[in-house]
């Protein structure tokens, strides 16, 4: 019997560095949200024992190196479970390296597959914590829909939904470290820092306009000069009717919300020649998720 998951984008509506700590992460705060755009993840109970992975990407780690393989690791590990035969074909849709989460995903698609085989009775929140063992965007990944992430990203609220809307998600050609961000990051001289608070309110109202207001990503603040093409597709998104747009993750990913779907449409067409790929995607709810 096969177990097929999907394993859903996300995005951040806003991202906050809040100070490093002792342990050496950062203390971030973050409004997440997850979008239909999603990698389809298939788990195979298999007499053979061990795991194998396969996907459609030819450059993505098979083996343990995946983060899909670590998350079943990490699942018998810390229940204890005996470990069966396992296959796992992962359809990636997600772009890699694109601050959308797509590995976290797929591992988080694991977990819940993983969970519903063999521990039903497990509390998600059990799972929530198996993931942040895996990954910082994991735990968020395993719950999905619109959640303020605070911590490295293992503490969840569930927020109200974002209300409906459209969104044009532009992955530029160029790729950017995280590592390296994280890196020029001095949190005392972040010069600006999102309303977090101003758009949590915002979501509690389903004020569509005001939430969109309140996007922001600090890292933008802190982008190298050779990743221009981020604040290039940004301007380009806000002149074709975007009400906001903003980088998500450590980028170089760009969104624009819209709330009709044809001029939605019409961004997205005219930003297809300057990107690598481009989405048109509506948000995912938590509801979507299969648990
Ligand atoms: P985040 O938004 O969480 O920072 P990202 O979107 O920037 O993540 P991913 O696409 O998740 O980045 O990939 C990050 C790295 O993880 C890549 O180097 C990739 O090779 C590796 N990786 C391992 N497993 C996977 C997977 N299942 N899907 C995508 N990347 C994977």
């Amino acid at each position: 019997m096969t177990h097929t998951e999907p394993a859903f984008a996300k995005l951040n509506l806003t991202l906050d560095i809040l100070g490093k700590r002792e342990d050496g992460y950062h203390d971030m705060r973050m409004v997440m949200q997850s979008i239909d755009l999603h990698d389809v993840v298939t788990i195979t109970p298999r007499e053979k024992a061990g795991l194998t992975l396969t996907t459609d990407l030819p450059f993505l780690p098979k083996g343990d190196g995946n983060i899909a393989s670590k998350a079943a690791a990490r699942f018998f590990q810390s229940t204890g479970l005996p470990a069966p035969g396992l296959s796992i074909d992962i359809r990636k849709s997600i772009p890699v390296c694109a601050g959308m989460a797509g590995g976290s995903s797929d591992g988080a698609a694991v977990l819940r597959t993983l969970r519903r085989l063999c521990a039903p009775d497990m509390p998600p929140r059990r799972l929530e914590e198996i993931g942040a063992l895996v990954g910082s965007d994991v735990p968020y990944c395993v719950r999905g829909g619109t959640a303020l992430a605070e911590g490295r990203g293992e503490r969840l609220t569930d927020l109200p939904p974002l209300p409906p809307c459209f969104l044009v998600v532009c992955k530029p050609a160029c790729s950017v470290s995280t590592p390296e961000l994280f890196g020029l990051v001095r949190t005392k001289r972040l010069r600006c820092h999102p309303d977090t608070a101003g758009l949590l309110s915002a979501l509690e109202h389903g004020d569509l306009e005001a939430a969109s207001h309140r996007f922001y990503n600090v890292f933008e603040d802190v982008l190298p000069r050779r990743y221009s093409q981020v604040f290039e597709i940004k301007g380009a998104l806000l002149e074709r009717g975007a009400m906001a747009a903003s980088m998500t993750g450590s980028g170089p990913s760009v969104f624009g919300l819209f709330r009709d779907e044809e001029p939605a449409r019409q961004a997205a067409e005219a930003l297809e020649a300057s990107c690598q790929t481009v989405f048109l995607c509506r948000p995912a709810a938590r509801e979507d998720i299969q648990w």
